[in-house]
């Protein structure tokens, strides 16, 4: 089990990957907005962060570099949870320093694999 914090202001989103996390066994933190993510990334220190990019007032690709700037989650593992599927996104995403990459709307099997290959990166993989 790890600890994630998703960033999503879409409740539909939202609900559906928190079911999806949860029924896979993990504890699942909620934002709404970047603000609240950025907060509830400092104090909980989760073992992933699934950023939406399209947030009312700062957007996930802001919210990120403000992640990487403060030493208290600059090494944070954050992947792009995002509805963007054209062509070049995923690799403007990666090369704006996202870790990984999800494209909405999310697949379970592959989202999980996904999940599971980032925590496992960060140290956090089954039964640890
Ligand atoms: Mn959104």
């Amino acid at each position: 089990m790890a600890r994630i914090l998703i960033v999503e202001d879409n409740p539909v989103s939202m609900k559906l990957t928190v079911r999806v996390l949860e029924y896979d066994g993990h504890e699942v933190l909620q934002a709404e907005d970047a603000a609240a993510g950025l907060r509830l990334a400092r104090e909980q220190q989760p073992d992933l962060v699934l950023m939406d990019i399209m947030l009312p007032g700062m957007d996930g690709i802001a919210a990120l570099g403000e992640l990487r700037v403060d030493a208290a989650t600059a090494h944070l593992k954050v992947a792009a949870l995002t509805a963007y599927a054209m062509k070049g996104d995923r690799e403007r995403l990666l090369e704006a320093g996202f870790d990984g990459y999800f494209a909405k709307p999310i697949r379970h099997k592959e989202f999980l694999a996904g999940v599971a290959g980032l925590l496992a990166e960060a140290g956090r993989g089954r039964g640890q």
